[in-house]
């Protein structure tokens, strides 16, 4: 039960929380001040595995099925904090709200699963079947379920409650994700004579143009299948008077389809290989890379599409022969 003395311990804890810069790679602070929680709030046991996952375990007087909550402790950064009416690591309380970094996502999530599993137990004397598992898993912004991984062989849950937001809907799957890399090659020139070169940025960007029209396709359960431009880098950089002969785009896909991951994240590319002059007899070979005014993509990925169907016992995903990385 959550009384308001409860109540003010989870914000207390969310709030510290947010205090802990955790940026990808540098969870240390929160994962102490994790485990001093788990401890104080009387978790059996308490761990940190060789990823740097900090893990709590409760376990109840009867045998029983494992649940698993789930959530990551890591942030992406804060570029400008001038630009923050809050400060972002303040975790600072105004009308109802919590404000910082990584409130949402999901530092408010860990915090209450932390104290819900802890204030369960109290409420039941442990008199339940089964086990309780927090988790709170590093890097997870930039490598999407490696370390989550990790904590799953583990623990082997039969349940797994991952606290993402979600506006407090039940969502019952998610996206699949690859990172899809566009390179263009020309031919270096002084650009006071771009007419002895080829300038590689003109031939991304008619890819890019190219690209954007296309239809994203869509799922009933899990949306738009995104295919967005992340970033964009020309080489020589700066260019300093030389038509560049390099380009390289990255996309950021997400994926709607179980299968057939390699042909679906690069397959979006291919109407357009023609608008590249590159012979078709290169196009599918990595030798590619060193002819003039050549396009290669390389897809890959981060993790797959799955939902779950109450009805099955088990969630779908691709098989993993299906998601290899690939290089055109
Ligand atoms: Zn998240």
């Amino acid at each position: 039960m959550l009384t308001a003395e409860r109540e003010q311990q989870v914000i207390g804890l969310c709030q510290t929380l947010i205090q802990k810069q955790s940026y990808s790679g540098q969870e240390d602070g929160v994962v102490d001040r994790i485990k001093k929680a788990f401890r104080e709030l009387g978790y059996d046991e308490v761990s940190v595995d060789n990823y740097g996952n900090v893990l709590g375990r409760i376990r109840g007087k009867r045998p029983g099925k494992v649940i698993l909550l789930d959530g990551h402790i890591d942030t992406v950064p804060v570029p400008d904090e001038s630009k923050w009416k809050h400060k972002p690591f303040s975790g600072q309380l105004e009308d109802g709200k919590i404000y910082g970094r990584g409130t949402s996502d999901m530092k408010g999530a860990v915090a209450s699963m932390i104290a819900a599993s802890a204030f369960f137990a109290a409420d039941t004397d442990k008199n339940f079947a089964g086990e309780i598992y927090v988790s709170g898993v590093v890097h997870e912004e930039c490598f999407e379920g490696i370390a989550a991984r990790k904590i799953s062989e583990r623990v082997k849950p039969d349940y797994v409650v991952i606290g993402e937001a979600s506006e407090l809907n039940l969502k019952r799957g998610q996206r699949g994700r690859a990172e899809v890399v566009v390179e263009t090659f020309g031919k270096p020139a002084h650009s006071a004579n771009p007419h002895k070169g080829i300038n590689a940025v003109y031939k991304m960007a008619s890819l890019i143009r190219a690209i954007s029209e296309l239809e994203a396709p869509t799922h009933p359960t899990l949306g738009l299948g995104i295919l967005e431009l992340t970033d964009i880098k020309s080489s020589p950089y700066p260019g300093a008077s030389v038509v560049p002969d390099y380009c390289r785009a990255t996309y950021d896909r997400r994926l709607l389809s179980p299968d057939g991951f390699s042909k679906k994240a690069t397959s979006s590319f291919s109407p357009h290989w023609q608008d590249c002059e590159a012979p078709a007899s290169l196009r599918r070979s990595l030798s590619i890379r060193s002819a003039p005014t050549a396009v290669t993509t390389q897809a890959k990925q981060r993790s797959r599409p799955s939902v779950s169907d109450p009805h099955e016992k088990t969630s779908r995903t691709p098989s993993t022969n299906t998601l290899r990385s690939i290089s055109y």
